[in-house]
């Protein structure tokens, strides 16, 4: 039976084999999806060759705040694995949702209780030990060898990261990404030397773009309206409401607690996954952070207000102080970002904290808005924008002017000073200037200020802007990257040795906090920036070009932003697929109090689609790896660089990005 299934394989690698042929003359994307494929299919396949024969394997599972102890258990595809259980400290639990078992494991007592997790009512079984075959149903034998457990019983405030991981081998996913990521370097080398100099249609090109409010009346319609806007405002106000409120009072079990839950697991998965990559900035648009901040400055919530105030065409209150120059930039609005960052496993882990910051963002816009000039708190402090300000160029919506003719013979600016249709424009911008979309809030105003109808809503290719502008711009790129990683390995990795060094909740351990503070901060502001202009002078220097490194280092930070979006979405799907019964279950009770709106209150944990989670993180990375070569490749052609200065050029970028990858893949599926 295995040699005849062995004896397929190999019939279907010879037809793969066979259709190269064919492909050579197939369209350059699909010729370049097809080696993508053909490379990652290959070593899968070839891998299934290498099994070996089942085997009984014993393991004892030690489990203890906040880990398991082995925290990966590799074995072959058909062992029969033996479990037996114990715990250092108090209740935990073995929960696998794959194999069907959330084994509850109680201090100082040898036998287990084992629930179905399909149906936990089902009566448990009472054993020493636990005898379970790793193999998973039908093909998904062939394709799963990765599965996470997890502890299923609170057992203290870091109890969300208590994980481990089961390996079964051969490793199809890792082989098959590995393989693909091999292709998408194939990739680049062969479009450094693709003929044309350029792509045929330029994606950054706004002339290019399609003008999604010129045919689309009712979208124009409610956007140049501001009711749609505000009611969405109010919508998210009266859930930031909900998140402080349930944050504050609620539960201090982080699962149980809807504030936490919809704060990091909803929100953020929807900030990353749906919104930036679709809108761009798009959340600003609805934010309710800086409401209460307008309402003072403007007066009115809808009507714009005429008069004059410091050369704008609108009246605005409050001392409308310029912001000081000096910090007319990134910087602070990278360290807001990294306090918080550095906070955030207290953040995620303490509900109370989680709220009492989430208040404080509510607070300070509101305070700055009656000493500063519009929106400072926007464009100077926000630790979401610092978030997706970069990510904005990476999105399929922006917003730009439909001439630049009209612009430049423009002498009001209404987009800029604003008049009776709309506001001026609160982030300092004039679209006739406007080449990024990082600056521009979404606010919407400029749409409804254009009295040329002028500026529109464009909808382009995605991840096509790649330009940064100024070096506090680049730090943040490659700040976002580097937290990226960190955080995954924190929080997504299987090593609680790490996460003692984030635990100053019930453990306490300040010095190691302090140690770990020390290292976030001089990776994300020293080393990997040191390191990105180490490979932009290998760069310069490898090619011979007459660019400046600064000019690299640009560049090379202005393409990493795909990657990073990509090993974002990576790092936070689980955040959402793998809570996404506990956001069902305090639906019902938001304060953890007992309470059952919707009957929903102990709906049985389930995962989504767990098996599938690492699937999706690798094909998010080679993606991101794909999209970031393509990049640094547009920005060299776009200075008209000869294909072997292109190499040397991009050569350095290139094979960090490919390191990380290989890291970052092996890590997620290994
Ligand atoms: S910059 Fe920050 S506070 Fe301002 S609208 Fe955007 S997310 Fe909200
Ligand atoms: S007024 Fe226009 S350019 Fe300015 S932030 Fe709003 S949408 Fe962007």
């Amino acid at each position: 039976m295995a040699l005849f299934r062995k004896l397929k394989i190999t019939i279907f690698m010879l037809r793969l084999m066979e259709s190269i042929q064919f492909m050579k003359k197939a369209p350059i994307r699909i010729r370049n999806v097809f080696i993508v494929l053909a490379l990652g299919l290959i070593p899968a396949i070839a891998c299934q060759f290498f099994t070996q024969e089942p085997v009984d394997r014993y393991i004892h599972i030690r489990n203890f705040r906040y880990g398991k102890d082995p925290a990966v258990i590799r074995c072959n595809r058909g062992d029969r694995l033996h479990l037996t259980f114990s715990s250092d400290d108090t209740g935990h639990s073995f929960f696998l949702e794959e194999f069907d078992i959330d084994v509850k494991v109680s201090p100082a007592v040898e036998e287990v209780t084992v629930f179905s997790t399909r149906d936990p009512s089902d009566k448990p079984i009472i054993t020493k030990e636990l005898t379970i075959t790793a193999e998973h149903p039908g093909l998904l034998n062939y394709l799963i060898s990765k599965s996470q457990y997890r502890c299923h019983v609170w057992c203290g405030p870091m109890h969300a990261f208590e994980q481990g991981k089961l390996i079964i081998l051969p490793n199809t996913l890792l082989c098959f990404s590995l393989g693909s990521l091999l292709g998408v370097f194939m990739i680049f080398l062969l479009g450094i030397f693709r003929r044309s100099a350029g792509d045929p249609v330029s994606p950054d090109d706004p002339s290019n773009w399609r003008d999604l409010l010129k045919r689309n009346k009712l979208l124009k319609k409610l956007v140049q309206s501001r009711w749609p806007q505000i009611l969405l405002m109010f919508f998210a106000l009266t859930l930031i409401y909900i998140v402080i409120m349930t944050s504050i009072f609620g539960t201090k079990m982080s699962g149980r607690n809807i504030g936490v839950l919809l704060m990091w697991a909803v929100w953020l998965f929807l900030i990353i996954v749906v919104m930036t990559p679709l809108g761009g900035r798009v959340w600003c648009t609805i934010c309710p952070l800086p409401i209460f901040g307008d309402l003072i400055q403007r007066g009115s919530l809808f009507t714009p207000r005429t008069g004059k105030t410091r050369g704008y065409n609108n009246k605005f209150f409050g001392l409308s102080l310029p912001w000081p120059q000096r910090l007319d930039n990134n910087w602070l609005r990278i360290i807001v970002f990294l306090t918080l960052a550095t906070f955030s496993t207290t953040m995620v882990a303490s509900p109370r904290v989680s709220g009492l910051v989430i208040l404080m963002l509510l607070l300070l816009p509101t305070l700055m808005a009656g000493i500063f000039e519009l929106r400072a708190f926007c464009r100077y402090v926000c630790p979401v924008h610092a978030f997706v300000g970069p990510f904005a160029g990476m999105s399929t919506l922006a917003l730009r002017n439909r001439s630049q003719e009209v612009c430049d013979k423009c002498k009001a600016h209404y987009c800029e000073k604003g008049n009776a249709h709309g506001w001026a424009c609160p982030y300092g911008i004039n679209v006739g200037e406007m080449k990024e979309s990082d600056k521009c809030g979404l606010c919407l105003e400029c749409i409804r200020s254009c009295t040329y109808d002028n500026v529109s809503l464009f909808k382009r290719p995605f991840a096509s802007e790649r330009k940064i502008g100024s070096m506090s711009d680049a730090w943040l790129s490659i700040a976002i990257f580097t937290i990226a990683i960190i955080y995954s390995i924190l929080y997504l990795g299987h090593w609680p040795e790490i996460r003692e060094y984030i635990n100053i909740l019930d453990k306490k351990n300040w010095d190691l906090f302090g140690i770990y503070t020390a290292t976030l901060w001089s990776m994300v502001l020293f080393f990997v920036p040191g390191l990105f202009f180490l490979l932009a002078r290998a760069g310069q220097a490898f090619s011979s070009v007459k660019l400046r490194t600064r000019e690299i280092f640009l560049s090379y930070s202005g393409s990493l932003l795909p990657f990073s979006l990509l090993l974002w979405m990576a790092f936070v799907l689980p955040m959402l697929f793998v809570n996404i019964t506990f956001v069902i279950q305090s639906a019902s009770d938001p304060f953890g109090w007992g309470w059952d709106f919707f009957g929903t209150a102990n709906t049985p944990w389930h995962q989504f689609m767990p098996r599938y989670i690492p699937w999706i993180q690798a094909l998010l990375i080679v993606l991101g790896l794909n999209l970031s070569l393509r990049n640094i490749l547009r920005s060299w052609r776009e200075k008209e660089l000869k294909p072997l200065q292109q190499l040397w050029l991009s050569l350095p970028f290139a094979l960090f990005l490919m390191g990380v990858s290989v890291g970052l893949l092996l890590f997620f599926t290994n």
